[in-house]
């Protein structure tokens, strides 16, 4: 008996082409957008070893403990793992290719990422980044860039409705001494936190603030604020980029809980967040990690970087943000010479830069027809042995009135580019 039909595994979708258009349009928006700013592609491989999240996400992170999906490879025993980010893979490519050599760089990745979480509406196992990291570069001028460029792009996409939070981390150690005093703070609360919030203050303090638990809320706001115990030069770095912000016209909350899910970040974390999504309304997400080129090997450089769910994006995109393109004309054909002729036809439009799609498989000129409707194509070009005879075609408008018009192909193609094919 044959086997039921294989289903696609939980939180990984098929998007089939009555979306993609929606998703191409996005990265064409985005690659655009990118390039505006001076950022260059970086392609890295999707599966990397362990190590590598381990030790740049953090170990005690949700991410390490429970959303990655990792297994060991049959041929060498060595473990892998399914990027959950494109930071890491970032850094160590740009460590092993030596790109710091030749100065600081603006790079950008596009591609799926993987965790194994509870699938819900904006949250799936595999979904889509478009990160941005700019290594070398101390800042704040830099975090300043990466937050007007995200403005640009939801003006660029008409997103309205996105709102901006920041909050600084200050230096590796005052983040280090934040992280005791809140262990103090924390501890006493213990039986209410229940087994997995007291293992957290023991092992990840900071990760306690980032809990969207109700029940912890009332304990995280009386929590110490890092803010009111920073340093010196952090609170500079904090305050030139507020003000670079305000001149820019760019409106932002602080919020002193805000830390983010990854070990590497300091100083400056940010988030945008819609009013629109629900509770998945994070739409982008990062800040300052200038201890992680060090700390996987490479010689010390400062960085910040930002990632955004490409998902998410797309669900806020307005209806009809960008439309389905079909082809500009569908080629109908019909007899021996005109099957002949169609060919050589089409490779002429399309060398002016006209879309074709040629008829395939046979039919009578009104089953063809039929097909060249649907297409949804906005010109028939129709060649039967008479018109290949006299090295000519018909074009019919199929969308708009107008009459067919039998012609020579230099005329046609001179008639559909009057038409803005
Ligand atoms: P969240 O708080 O929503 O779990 P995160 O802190 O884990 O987010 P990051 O690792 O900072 O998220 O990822 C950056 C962006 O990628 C998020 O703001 C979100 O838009 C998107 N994202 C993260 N995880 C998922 C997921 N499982 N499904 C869809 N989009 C996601
Ligand atoms: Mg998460």
């Amino acid at each position: 008996m044959k086997d039921k039909n294989i289903q696609p595994i939980r939180g990984m979708s098929d998007v089939l082409p009555g979306q993609t258009y929606l998703w191409e349009y996005l990265e064409d928006t985005v690659r655009a957008w990118l390039q505006s700013y001076g950022y260059l592609n970086i392609r890295t491989p999707i599966l990397e070893k362990t190590d590598l999240f381990v030790r740049s996400i953090g170990e005690t992170t949700d991410i390490v403990e429970k959303e990655m999906y990792t297994f060991t490879d049959r041929l060498n025993g060595e473990s892998l793992t399914l990027r959950p980010e494109g930071t890491a893979s970032c850094v160590r490519a740009v460590l092993q290719h030596n790109l710091l050599y030749s100065g600081p760089q603006r790079l950008y990745y596009t591609g799926p990422m993987f965790r194994h979480e509870r699938p819900q509406q904006g949250r799936f196992r595999q979904f889509h980044q478009v990160g941005v990291e700019a290594l070398g570069y101390p800042g704040p001028d830099i975090d300043a860039e990466h937050i007007i460029m995200c403005e640009r792009l939801w003006n660029k996409l008409g997103l309205t409705g996105i709102k901006l939070r920041m909050n600084t981390l200050g230096s590796v150690d005052c983040r280090a001494r934040y992280r005791e005093r809140l262990k103090k703070y924390l501890t006493p609360f213990g039986n209410k936190l229940g087994d997995s919030v007291r293992n957290r203050v023991e092992r990840n303090p900071l990760r306690v603030l980032d809990s969207k638990d109700p029940a912890l809320q009332p304990i995280i706001d009386g929590a110490p604020r890092l803010l009111d115990d920073i340093d010196e030069a952090s609170r500079k770095h904090f305050e030139e980029l507020q003000a670079t912000l305000r001149r820019a016209g760019i409106a932002f909350e602080i919020n002193p809980r805000l830390v983010r899910g990854l070990d590497y970040y300091n100083l400056t974390v940010f988030e945008w967040m819609s009013d629109k999504l629900g509770a998945q309304n994070t739409v982008c997400a990062g800040g300052r990690y200038d201890s992680l080129v060090e700390q996987l090997g490479g010689k010390p450089a400062p960085a910040c970087g930002y990632a955004m769910g490409i998902e998410r994006l797309l669900a806020l995109l307005q209806e009809g943000a960008a439309v389905a393109q079909p082809a500009d004309v569908y080629l109908v054909h019909q007899g021996e010479a005109a099957d002949k002729f169609a060919l050589q036809v089409a490779e002429k439009l399309r060398d002016s830069g006209i879309r074709v799609i040629v008829h395939c498989g046979g039919g009578s000129f009104k089953s063809q027809m039929k097909r060249a409707d649907s297409s949804g194509a906005r010109f028939a070009v129709i060649i039967g042995d008479d018109e290949a005879q006299a090295q000519q075609a018909s074009l019919k408008p199929l969308r708009e009135s107008g009459e067919q018009i039998r012609t020579g192909i230099t005329e046609i193609v001179d008639m559909l580019r009057k038409h803005h094919v």
